[in-house]
């Protein structure tokens, strides 16, 4: 749609369940599901199932406080009940340079296993 200054996304049809995907965590505002093509032994997102303008971080602005905050408290209580009690990571790639794929707001998850620093 116009008001969220992007094409609708592959994620849009997951939200609407038009197509599949291992789904872990859903409620009011946000859906968690497996990534896909996982880079660790637990990789799942975390999306705002309204876009309202989030195609990527760096277009947010204060009236997504809200629901930045609650994709965090979402991401950590699902980490938590996915057994990452020794750590995880959560990344967002932003835009072309933070290899950004797909153009709708998601935080990955990642971790059962240790992971290293800094990424590539
Ligand atoms: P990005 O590179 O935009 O940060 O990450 C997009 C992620 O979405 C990738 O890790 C990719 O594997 C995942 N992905 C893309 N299409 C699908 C899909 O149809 N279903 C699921 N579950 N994950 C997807």
């Amino acid at each position: 749609a116009a008001a969220d200054q992007g094409a609708p996304t592959i994620f849009d049809k997951i939200i609407s369940k038009q197509i599949p995907a291992n789904i872990i965590y859903e409620d009011e505002s946000a859906l968690a599901f497996r990534d896909i093509n996982p880079q660790a032994p637990v990789h799942f997102l975390v999306i705002p199932k309204h876009r309202d303008g989030l195609t990527q971080l760096s277009k947010c602005n204060d009236s997504h406080e809200k629901v930045l905050g609650h994709l965090l408290v979402v991401a950590s209580k699902v980490a938590l009940q996915e057994g990452l009690n020794d750590g995880f990571r959560v990344v967002i790639n932003d835009g072309v340079n933070g290899c950004q794929s797909v153009y709708h707001l998601h935080l990955h998850i990642v971790g059962g296993r240790q992971l290293t620093w800094p990424p590539g």
